[in-house]
């Protein structure tokens, strides 16, 4: 039987870069150290979220100060060749990280920024060149919810790996949270992390996982499994980690754990329970999504009742008519469209529409809402 999943959960209060650095520094040590994981001469990449343009108060990509101390640790650990990229969404990569002074950091660590438009077949998915050229592939995520699958964390994170626009196809071909879910999984094998890192300092809530709100967590979580992460940040945000199918498929699919009893909670002071993590760093007011839905009927419900499913709608008070939310739907013909004109908001058409919420996540003006 395969040991318990190790989760090294450290308190940080803030991005200050010492701060973090000391902190990511720790979680290593807790976890065995850097030379377990990764040889002296492989090519590392690192892959931060980068969604999207956003500022760096708004905790819409990883912040950073989480790339900047996982840089500065490498560096000082002696490995060589490192890289870092993320394919977005909506514009390039290369603008978020220059808006965010990311860029700097780079440069500061001689790390490459990758760019991961060209892709390359490798089995079922369409990967990103540097995801499919490097060794180790180090995943700094963000603690945020997502419409579909309820939370976005480690697991999730990897879908920028898929390179540009063959994203939005696979919305298109796993319209549901529970194949999603599973392909995500699939994903994950493939790429095989070595590490995940996930920034919860300032977590996103509510409309998530660009247009939600700030919610302070004040933890970072690190793991080499991410679904005993992923797990990790359900249970501190009090939701039932069994409602996010990521972490169901992630352990029937033997990517990780996701029941407590197989998670081993480290600390700078000790190992401690689950019970004893969500009593001291956990948060109640986390807005997110917490109703029960049985596992085994995801599949069912989906077909079923997407009349009653959740469904995207626009907040027309905020809406700028940019288009980008038209833009960014996968679905042939468009589920949503400008049928009154570019002077109003545009009109969604809810028996095309898949549920992918593309338009909400792309949204850069929190204009969409989900109800
Ligand atoms: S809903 Fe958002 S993305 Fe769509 S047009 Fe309005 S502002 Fe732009
Ligand atoms: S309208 Fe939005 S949620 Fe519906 S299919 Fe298009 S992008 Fe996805």
């Amino acid at each position: 039987m395969r040991e318990r999943s190790k989760v090294a959960l450290l308190f940080c209060d803030s991005y200050d870069s010492d701060q973090v650095y000391r902190k990511i520094k720790k979680g290593m040590e807790l976890l065995g150290g850097w030379e377990k994981l990764i040889e002296k001469d492989e090519k590392i990449l690192l892959k931060p979220n980068l969604v999207r343009k956003a500022p760096v108060e708004r905790p819409v990509i990883t912040h950073p100060s989480i790339v900047e101390a996982t840089a500065r640790l490498l560096r000082e650990e002696g490995y060589e060749k490192i890289g870092c990229g993320d394919s977005c969404g909506v514009g390039s990569a290369a603008k978020v990280m220059e808006e965010t002074g990311m860029d700097a950091i780079l440069d500061r660590y001689h790390i490459t920024m990758e760019d991961f438009n060209q892709g390359t077949q490798t089995g079922e998915f369409v990967l990103a060149d540097p995801v499919r050229e490097s060794d180790a592939l180090i995943n700094l995520c963000k603690m945020k919810t997502h419409a579909l699958e309820r939370v976005t964390g480690g697991v999730k994170n990897l879908y920028g790996c898929v390179s540009g626009l063959h994203k939005a196809q696979g919305h298109t071909k796993y319209s549901n949270a529970d194949s999603f879910a599973r392909m995500l999984i699939r994903l994950n094998m493939e790429i095989k992390p070595r590490l995940c890192i996930m920034d919860g300092i300032v977590a996103m809530d509510g409309n998530g996982p660009t247009s939600g709100d700030p919610i302070t967590m004040n933890v970072i979580l690190m793991s080499t499994d991410p679904v005993a992460a992923d797990s990790v940040f359900c249970h501190l945000v009090h939701l039932d980690p069994e409602m996010v199918p990521t972490n169901v498929h992630g352990q029937k699919m033997g990517l990780g754990f996701w029941e407590k009893e197989k998670i081993c909670i480290l600390t700078e002071e000790g190992e401690i329970s689950m019970e004893e993590a969500v009593e001291k760093y956990g948060n109640k007011d986390y807005n997110v999504d917490r109703r029960k839905v049985r596992a085994t009927m995801w599949n069912q419900l989906d077909f079923l009742m997407k009349p009653f499913q959740k469904k995207p709608y626009i907040l027309t008070d905020k809406c700028r008519k940019c288009g980008v939310c038209v833009e960014s739907c996968p679905v042939e013909g468009k589920a949503l469209s400008f049928e009154k004109g570019r002077n109003n908001p545009p009109v969604y058409h809810y028996r095309k529409c898949i549920r992918c919420f593309c338009c909400q996540e792309m949204c850069p003006f929190q204009a969409i809402g989900v109800r």
